[in-house]
């Protein structure tokens, strides 16, 4: 239903990063729209007929209720994003799944992604899925449901089809990840233009990679492609399918150092996009079948083939740590990436806002100074005009004062004759 979600995630996850901040951001958004919605009701005010803002003193601050509104649109959809990519069968909807405690991406021969596919949260109960070009929702209830909707809508290889999964299934999606699963790298010829479309907002790069065989030129290429376009993205290396190594166990070393050799060579040397000490903390072996089959049977969920074979365990704790790690890669990259600019421009029009302010003040200040000054020049009239008064007065009296003495003089000079 539409009413307000209460986020109860995993509080110990490192996703919370995000999480706390996009609430706290939300909240200072909140916060600069009752600023600037005062600052316009204010000059309003002190704007009109003889007023003291212009009717541009007023339009200048109400340009800013929009900014705001359409800061905190943005604010409300910004998520974390994380691109898997690899050749096609390595395993990339495994792991998806994986990841989503459930089997949602249809995966295996036969379901071939021939199209970027986004999960993402749903606020309502439904699962459903929408094309890049119509707002109509296509209903999901089942995996094999969505794997037939996807072939039977027309898809082209660089498209994209959002599913939206009910949130409260997945603690990924309640925490605001989305997850975007491509193409194999080896069928595609438009990695420039998938890199551009989908993958320039992306915190986190997983490349799945199969364990039974070296790093491929192709997977090699896509991300050099990939850290042009992008400065130092986050890129993880998931070797894919270690349970295979479990037939041939005297090996195992040996061939795990052989991987975690070159892909440390590839992410620091060649791709130069970390250290070759963070490097090792990007490489993984993993086999997200058996992740997943775990998880589903946590679950109670019907499993097909539900053998786990020898060193299942340790496998499974290395997919665990590999997701503690990409948590808190992508929470603090989102974090910068989407926070960042976002906490400036709000400072940036507080700011302008309060300047806008000081301005108004500024001019009644002045008007106020002028009244004054023209009050004392009015003042020093008065008193000028007052001394002047007195001082004529007192002529007055004394000229009076002498006309009558002689008067009287005269008159007591005409009676005494
Ligand atoms: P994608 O094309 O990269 O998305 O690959 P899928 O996820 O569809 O996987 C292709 C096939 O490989 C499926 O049949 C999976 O069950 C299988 N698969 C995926 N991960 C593993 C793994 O770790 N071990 C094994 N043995 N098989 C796997």
């Amino acid at each position: 239903n539409g009413t307000m979600r209460v986020n109860v995630g995993n509080v110990d996850s490192p996703l919370q990063i995000f999480v706390r901040a996009k609430k706290k951001i939300n909240d200072i958004f909140i916060e600069i729209d009752d600023y600037v919605k005062d600052a316009v009701t204010f000059m309003h005010a002190v704007s009109g007929e003889n007023g003291i803002a212009t009717p541009q003193d007023v339009a200048n601050v109400e340009a800013y209720v929009s900014k705001v509104e359409a800061i905190r649109e943005v604010l409300k959809r910004d998520h974390m994003k994380v691109a898997f990519f690899g050749r096609t069968s390595n395993g990339k909807s495994t792991v998806i799944n994986a990841m989503l405690h459930d089997k949602i991406l249809p995966s295996g021969i036969g379901h071939t992604t021939n199209c970027f596919l986004q999960v993402e949260g749903s606020d309502t109960d439904e699962a459903f899925l929408k094309t890049e070009d119509s707002e109509e929702k296509h209903n999901v209830q089942s995996v094999s449901q969505l794997g037939h909707a996807l072939c039977t809508t027309r898809l082209q290889e660089s498209s994209l089809v959002h599913i939206y999964w009910p949130r409260e299934l997945c603690a990924l999606l309640r925490d605001d990840v989305v997850l975007v699963d491509s193409p194999g790298v080896d069928v595609s010829p438009n990695l420039d233009e998938w890199i551009d479309k989908y993958c320039l907002d992306a915190d986190v790069f997983v490349l799945v990679a199969n364990a039974e065989s070296t790093l491929m030129l192709t997977e090699k290429n896509f991300f050099h492609k990939v850290s042009t376009k992008i400065s130092q993205p986050n890129i993880f290396i998931l070797n894919n399918r270690w349970d295979a190594s479990a037939s041939e166990p005297e090996f195992l070393d040996q061939v795990r150092s052989q991987h975690a050799n070159r892909c440390v060579d590839f992410l620091s040397r060649e791709l130069r996009v970390c250290s070759p000490k963070e490097a090792e903390e990007r490489i993984f072996f993993i086999s997200a079948k058996e992740a997943l089959l775990t998880r589903m049977k946590e679950r109670e969920k019907p499993v097909s083939s539900p053998i786990l074979v020898e060193g299942h365990q340790v496998r499974y704790f290395e997919f665990v740590d590999f997701e503690r790690k990409f948590e808190e890669c992508i929470s603090q990259s989102a974090v910068q990436t989407k926070f960042a600019q976002h906490s400036r421009r709000g400072k940036n029009i507080a700011a302008d806002v309060m300047a806008a302010l000081e301005q108004i003040y500024t001019t009644a200040c002045n008007m106020k100074a002028t009244k004054v000054e023209k009050q004392r020049i009015l003042q020093e009239q008065l008193t000028c005009i007052e001394e002047q008064l007195t001082s004529i007065t007192r002529q007055m009296k004394d000229k009076i004062g002498k006309m009558v003495e002689s008067v009287e003089h005269k008159v007591s000079l005409t009676l005494s004759q």
